[in-house]
This record gives C-alpha cells, sequence and structure tokens, in this order.
C-alpha cells in the first residue's frame, strides 16, 4: 500500500505568537498524521529543545526551526521573513543574536505600548506581557489586548486602524539585514528558506530579483506551498523556485487560536506539503 506522507515546515508556539505549546504543537501534528513537523518561532529557539523531546515520544520527526524578519528595500521598503531548518539550535552566536533581536523587540514594544496609550488606548507594557504570557510580544498580542480593552471590535480592525506597518500605533523594530539572518542560519548548519514571497507587495519579476540576490547570500529554498496561496501564486512562485534552482518548503504558518481560520499541516484546508520536500532540503 502506498501512503502519501505531509509536513509542515512552518510554525508557530507560546514562544512566539502562537497558542500551542511546542509539546500541544507537535501533538497536533502527530494527530493531523503528517511525518515531519518544524517548529519556527519568530527570532526565537527556545522552544526547539521541547518540540523535540515531544518528536521522540509522539514519534514525528521535528526539525529546529526560526523565522527571522529582516529588513529589505529593493525596490520595495518592507519586511521580509527568512525561514531556517535544520539549525544547531544550541549554537551560541546563534543565541546571542537572536537574544539582542528580542531585546530590541522589547525597546520596540515599551515605545509602542506609550503610542497607543498617548492615541487614547491606555495599555501598560506588562499587560501586554500579560497578554502574551511572556516578555516577547508581537503584534498579534496587541490586537488581543486591544480587542479585550474594548478599543477594537475586531482583532482585524486593530491592525487595519492602528497597527499594521504605517499606521498611527505602529512603531517599527530596528531589523536585521537579510545577509545577517542567512548568515545566522547557515553558521549554525541550517538552510535558509525564503517565507511566503507574496506578502511583500512585490510582482514576480521583483520576487525572483530579490530571490536571485538572496541566493548569493546563501538562501537555498522557498516556500512554493503556503496556506494563502492562490493556485496561480503556486504556480508562479513553483516556477521562479524551479528557474533559479531554489528548494521547494511548504507551511502552513500555524499560530494556534491567533490564526484560527489556519489548520496545522492542511493551512485553510487544502495545503499539502509532501514529504519529499524534507528530503531535498535536508543540509
Ligand atoms: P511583530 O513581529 O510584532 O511586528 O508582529 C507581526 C505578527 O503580527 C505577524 O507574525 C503576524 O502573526 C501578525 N500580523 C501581522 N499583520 C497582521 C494582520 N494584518 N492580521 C493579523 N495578524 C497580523
Ligand atoms: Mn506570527
Ligand atoms: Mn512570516
Ligand atoms: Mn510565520
Amino acid at each position: 500500500m502506498i501512503t502519501d506522507k505531509y509536513i509542515d515546515l512552518h510554525t508557530h508556539s507560546t514562544f512566539s505568537d502562537g497558542t500551542y505549546t511546542p509539546t500541544q504543537l507537535v501533538k497536533a501534528a502527530k494527530d493531523a498524521n503528517l511525518s515531519a513537523v518544524a517548529l519556527t518561532d519568530h527570532d526565537c529557539v527556545d522552544g526547539v529543545g521541547e518540540a523535540l523531546e515531544a518528536g521522540k515520544s509522539f514519534g514525528i520527526e521535528v526539525i529546529p526551526g526560526i523565522e527571522l524578519a529582516a529588513y529589505y528595500n529593493n525596490p520595495v521598503e518592507t519586511e521580509i521573513h527568512i525561514v531556517g531548518l535544520f539549525l544547531d539550535y544550541t549554537n551560541e552566536p546563534l543565541l546571542k543574536k537572536t537574544k539582542e533581536i528580542m531585546e530590541e523587540r522589547t525597546n520596540r514594544n515599551i515605545k509602542m505600548t506609550a503610542r497607543l496609550t498617548e492615541l487614547g488606548f491606555p495599555m501598560t507594557y506588562d499587560e501586554l506581557c500579560a497578554e502574551a504570557g511572556r516578555d516577547s510580544c508581537s503584534r498579534t498580542h496587541y490586537a488581543n489586548l486591544m480587542v479585550k480593552k474594548g478599543y477594537t471590535k475586531t482583532k482585524k480592525e486593530a491592525f487595519q486602524k492602528y497597527i499594521s506597518h504605517g499606521m498611527a500605533g505602529f512603531v517599527p523594530r530596528v531589523l536585521p539585514t537579510p545577509k545577517e539572518c542567512i548568515d545566522l542560519i547557515t553558521h549554525s548548519g541550517g538552510v535558509a528558506v525564503l517565507a511566503h514571497p507574496t506578502l511583500y507587495g512585490m510582482n514576480y519579476n521583483q520576487i525572483r530579483l530579490m530571490a536571485k540576490e538572496l541566493m548569493l547570500l546563501g538562501l537555498t529554498g522557498i516556500e512554493v506551498k503556503y496556506s494563502t496561496y492562490k493556485p496561480e501564486q503556486e504556480r508562479e512562485i513553483t516556477r521562479i523556485a524551479t528557474e533559479l534552482g531554489l528548494k521547494s518548503s511548504g507551511g502552513s504558518d500555524f499560530h494556534g487560536l491567533n490564526k484560527p481560520e489556519i489548520s496545522i499541516g492542511t493551512g485553510r484546508g487544502r495545503l499539502c506539503i509532501p514529504h519529499y520536500f524534507l528530503q531535498g532540503l535536508r543540509p
């Protein structure tokens, strides 16, 4: 009997802005019949040890990962995301740099809670941390807090009116360069994958040029499958991957109840990422 095996190479736990602990997330992946799952928390590998342990007890391969944000401005000024897979999550330079990134996130959050307070939405940094359950808070947690305090009806409204890039309540983080992100991943034994390139406000030609530029820095993969891709987007990104010789990766970007419409493995219902992607990506 042939049984197709499926995987998910982009997920978030409570160590960034997901609502499942690494153990719960790995269990959910197993329950969804996945053969492998990567934990790729934003700027942080602190959940990876727990995820690997859970992988052993539930009998599913867990890939140590991360999702790093970098500043990019050619020609569109944007934040791009680079997923690292197969990292040595104990690598000292990696831990040092992720700690610095987290400190900058805290600086931003202290400023951004003050900014939102000035705008008429009183909140303290401590309240934000309480909402996140830890002191690594992302804008998802702002949106949750704003709804809880009755400032907006929905999370979507919080993003649309106040906390998206360029809005009055948004304070940017100082981000590393793509080279810093890719070096950090490759120097800790990992492979660097361009995440969800359709989300950067670029056309396909701009995406192709960016991917080429990042390949010179050591990028080896790209997400050709992703929860929000339309069939045409999947086709075009796959075309770019083939043309440039980038390896195929894919993931749901699971965030638990913080993005309730996205399920682990299957995304919005139709996502399926074949196990052979994983074999291709292994360093
Ligand atoms: P931060 O890293 O703190 O700037 O927050 C970014 C996170 O906020 C992303 O990883 C998403 O999970 C979430 N996010 C960003 N934009 C939106 C949006 N329009 N709607 C819902 N969640 C969003
Ligand atoms: Mn997120
Ligand atoms: Mn992302
Ligand atoms: Mn993500």
